[in-house]
């Protein structure tokens, strides 16, 4: 599986939207992991990781804080749904 081209894979996690609920962390163990003091799940070394890991990872986050980028686009979530609270322009009420 690291065959794939993963040079142009570009993953980070929105600390807005991570819950800590360490999903990433038992999907991909050794490559996601929860920093106990933030709150916030990070990628411990994106370079050994692979690129199965990183989407599996960033599939079970229910709050899709794990974005997976290529070539500056976003690959993963396809589509990014709103947080609550999260101001929204387009109603235009
Ligand atoms: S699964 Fe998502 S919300 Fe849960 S710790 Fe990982 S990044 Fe944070």
């Amino acid at each position: 599986m690291d065959d794939q081209p993963k040079r142009a894979l570009r993953v980070w996690i929105d600390p807005k939207r991570c819950i800590a609920n360490a999903k990433c962390t038992t999907a991909a163990p050794g490559v996601y992991i929860l920093d106990e003091e933030t709150g916030v799940a990070y990628i411990e070394d994106p370079e050994a990781a692979t690129v199965e890991q990183l989407f599996a990872g960033a599939r079970v986050c229910p709050t899709q804080a794990i974005i997976i980028e290529q070539y500056g686009r976003r690959v993963f979530p396809q589509i990014l749904t709103p947080m609550f609270g999260e101001k929204s322009d387009s109603g235009g009420k």
